[in-house]
C-alpha cells in the first residue's frame, strides 16, 4: 500500500486546498498572497510542511492535543486491530477498548464512577450540562437548570458550548445563546479586580457566592470551570481558590463541573488537572490528550452520585435520553487505551512535572531578559508568557507583536501558541504546551526561537 504522501503532487494538492477548503480561525484573504500550510509527517516532536521544512512542534498539534507525540506506531496498530475486528456499533451496546477504558481511566480519578462517550470537548461538555437539566427537571422541578461559567474560561464551539463561554470575543456575531448561563469572574491573581490583591483567590471565589445568592441558589445547577484556564491566557488558579469553590459547591448543592479538555491526560503533571488541587467534582469532562489526536474521542465522567440520579426512579423519562452516533466507534478507546499505556510506561507525568519546571526557569530568564513580558504562568507542559507595554500599568502589548513573534518563531522553524487579544480579551499570551516527551534540549531550541524573535521585535 502506498504510503499517504507517496503519489501526492504538492503543488497541485496546493491548489486543491486552496480552491476547497475552507480553514479553521483563518481569514481567507491572507492565503490569497501565500500558500495554505499542509502538514504532512510528524515524528516525536517534530513535523514536517509540504515543503520539507522541518518544525518543532511547541503545542502539541496546535491545540495542546498531541501528549504523546507523531508516529507512534503502536497507537496506529491499536486502531487498526480494532477496526478489522469490530469497528462501531452505537447505543446501548459497549465495545471492548470502551470498557476497558472505562475502567482504566476510573482508576486514575477516585471518587469518580461512570464514563459517558462522545467525540469532542464541546460535546462532552455539552453532556455535562444536559446532565445537570435533566437533574433539575427530575428532581427539582426544573429550577435548579442554571449553570455558571467563568471570564475567561472556553468550554468549545458549539452554541450551548460557546454559551458556556467566557470570551466574549468568540461569541460576537453568533447569539443569541442558550439562556440559563450565568458568568462568574476570571481569576487571574496578575489582573485582579481589587485594589488590594491580599487573600486574592478567596476574595475572587467569594464573588462565586455573591452571585449564586443574587440568582437564587434554588436555581443554580452547577458550575463549570477549567482548573488552568488555557485559551483565555494559560490562568492558574491563585491560592485558596479551588478550597473556597469547593466549599460554596457543597454549601448550596452547586455540581461541580471540571472541563479537563486541555488539562486532562497528563498536560500538568498529574492525570487530571483538577488534582493538583483537591477538588471532588461531580463532572469532568475530557477530550484533546484522551486518544492524543490519533483518534475522535471525548469522555463526560460523573460520580456514582450523579448516575444514580437517573436510575433510582420508575419514570420511564428518567434515564439520560443522549445519544452520540461516533460515541459508538471503537477506534477512539482502542487509540485512548494505548495513550494511556504510553503515558504510564513511560513515566511522562514525572517527566511532564521536571521538564516543566525547566521551561518555567527559562521563562523566567527570558521575563528577566524583556520587560514586554509582565508575567509567567504554568503548571507542569502548559504554560503562558503575558506581553505588556508597560509592567507598571499592564497595559497589553499590542496584537502585531504576539503576530511578529509567533511568526518569527514559525521560519526558525519552531510552533508555539498564543492566545490573541481580539479573540480572547485581555491577554496578549505566548502558550508553550510540548508534547509529554520533550526533553531539556527540545525545551532550550523553543526559548531560544522565542529569545531571538522577541530580541528582533520587542522594544524592549
Ligand atoms: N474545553 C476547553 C478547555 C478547550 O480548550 C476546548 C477546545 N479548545 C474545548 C473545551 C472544546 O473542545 P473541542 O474543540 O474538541 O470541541
Amino acid at each position: 500500500m502506498n504510503k499517504p504522501t507517496e503519489d501526492v503532487n504538492m503543488a497541485e494538492l496546493v491548489e486543491m486546498d486552496r480552491a476547497h477548503i475552507w480553514h479553521h480561525l483563518t481569514q481567507h484573504k491572507a492565503l490569497e498572497t501565500k500558500d495554505p500550510m499542509v502538514i504532512v509527517k510528524g515524528n516525536g516532536m517534530r513535523i514536517q510542511d509540504q515543503h520539507g521544512k522541518e518544525y518543532l512542534d511547541a503545542v502539541s498539534g496546535a491545540v495542546w492535543t498531541v501528549n504523546v507525540g507523531y508516529g507512534r506506531e503502536s497507537i496506529a496498530n491499536a486502531v487498526r486491530d480494532q477496526l478489522v475486528e469490530m469497528c462501531y456499533f452505537a447505543g446501548s451496546a459497549g465495545n471492548v477498548p470502551g470498557i476497558k477504558y472505562a475502567e482504566k481511566l476510573i482508576s486514575k480519578m477516585p471518587g469518580m464512577s461512570r464514563v459517558y462517550y462522545s467525540n469532542s470537548g464541546s460535546e462532552a461538555n455539552e453532556k455535562g450540562y444536559k446532565i445537570v437539566r435533566q437533574i433539575a427537571a427530575m428532581k427539582h422541578d426544573g429550577k435548579k437548570h442554571k449553570i455558571l461559567y467563568r471570564d475567561r474560561d472556553y468550554h468549545g464551539t458549539t452554541i450551548t458550548a460557546l454559551s458556556s463561554c467566557g470570551q466574549n470575543e468568540r461569541k460576537d456575531q453568533y447569539g443569541p445563546f442558550t439562556p440559563g448561563f450565568v458568568e462568574v469572574p476570571h481569576c487571574c491573581e496578575y489582573r485582579s479586580q481589587f485594589p488590594d490583591s491580599s487573600d486574592y483567590g478567596v476574595k475572587i471565589a467569594r464573588e462565586i457566592e455573591t452571585i449564586i445568592q443574587r440568582e437564587d441558589p434554588d436555581t443554580v445547577g452547577s458550575i463549570v470551570l477549567e482548573p488552568v484556564t488555557a485559551g483565555g491566557g494559560v490562568i492558574t488558579p491563585p491560592e485558596g481558590y479551588w478550597e473556597t469553590v469547593q466549599e460554596i459547591c457543597t454549601k448550596y448543592g452547586v455540581l461541580l463541573h471540571i472541563d479537563e479538555v486541555v488539562c486532562g491526560l497528563g498536560r500538568t503533571g498529574k492525570w487530571f488537572g483538577y488534582q493538583h488541587y483537591g477538588i471532588k467534582p461531580d463532572i469532568v469532562t475530557m477530550a484533546k490528550g484522551v486518544a492524543s489526536g490519533y483518534a475522535a474521542i471525548a469522555c463526560t465522567v460523573t460520580t456514582e452520585d450523579v448516575f444514580n440520579q437517573f436510575k433510582d426512579s420508575d419514570d420511564t423519562m428518567s434515564y439520560f435520553r443522549d445519544i452520540s452516533t461516533f460515541g459508538g466507534c471503537a477506534a477512539g478507546p482502542a487509540a485512548a487505551l494505548e495513550t494511556m499505556r504510553i503515558i504510564e510506561d513511560e513515566n511522562l507525568l514525572e517527566n511532564t512535572t521536571r521538564m516543566g519546571e525547566y521551561l518555567m526557569e527559562k521563562m523566567r530568564g527570558l521575563q528577566n531578559k524583556y520587560k514586554v513580558i509582565g508575567d509567567v504562568r504554568g503548571k507542569g507542559l502548559f504554560c503562558g508568557m503575558e506581553l505588556v507595554k508597560d509592567r507598571q500599568t499592564k497595559e497589553p502589548a499590542d496584537e502585531q507583536l504576539l503576530m511578529a513573534i509567533s511568526g518569527d518563531c514559525m521560519e526558525q522553524g519552531v510552533v508555539i501558541g498564543r492566545t490573541n487579544r481580539s479573540l480572547t480579551g485581555f491577554n496578549n499570551t505566548i502558550c508553550l504546551s510540548p508534547a509529554l516527551i520533550c526533553n531539556e534540549s527540545d525545551i532550550d531550541e523553543v526559548i531560544t526561537a522565542i529569545d531571538n524573535a522577541l530580541g528582533r521585535h520587542a522594544v524592549n
